[in-house]
């Protein structure tokens, strides 16, 4: 039996922490756009990140241009990405569903049983 753990990154707002609008990682556009960015798989759990990202910042991270400002962008993305999943890996929430940690508001973790 493994738990799936899917967080989604984004950029801290006033929005609801649960809602499917948030801020884009990137450029801070209210956006329902998720983007996968990563998936590893740790003791029982299999761990997935996805990230909000606008559609114009989707298409230059999709990108397979080589020009120096489409990898630049591509970069500070994964740096970004990377600092807030360390960020949060630092400090993990409870394992008791019932108290849902307030130190970590730009992951929003939801857990799901697989088997
Ligand atoms: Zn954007």
């Amino acid at each position: 039996m493994k738990y799936c753990i899917t967080y989604y990154v984004h950029e801290e707002s006033d929005l609801p922490k649960k809602g499917w609008l948030q801020s884009c990682i990137m450029c801070y556009t209210i956006t329902s756009n998720t983007l996968f960015f990563s998936q590893i798989e740790k003791h029982n759990a299999i761990i997935e990140t996805q990230t909000h990202v606008c559609q114009v910042c989707k298409k230059k991270i999709n990108s397979t241009s080589s020009a120096i400002n489409i990898r630049a962008f591509k970069y500070r993305y994964n740096k970004k990405v990377n600092q807030k999943i360390n960020e949060y890996v630092i400090q993990p929430p409870p394992p008791s569903p019932v108290s849902t940690p307030s130190s970590t508001p730009s992951s929003t973790p939801n857990k799901q049983l697989i088997q």
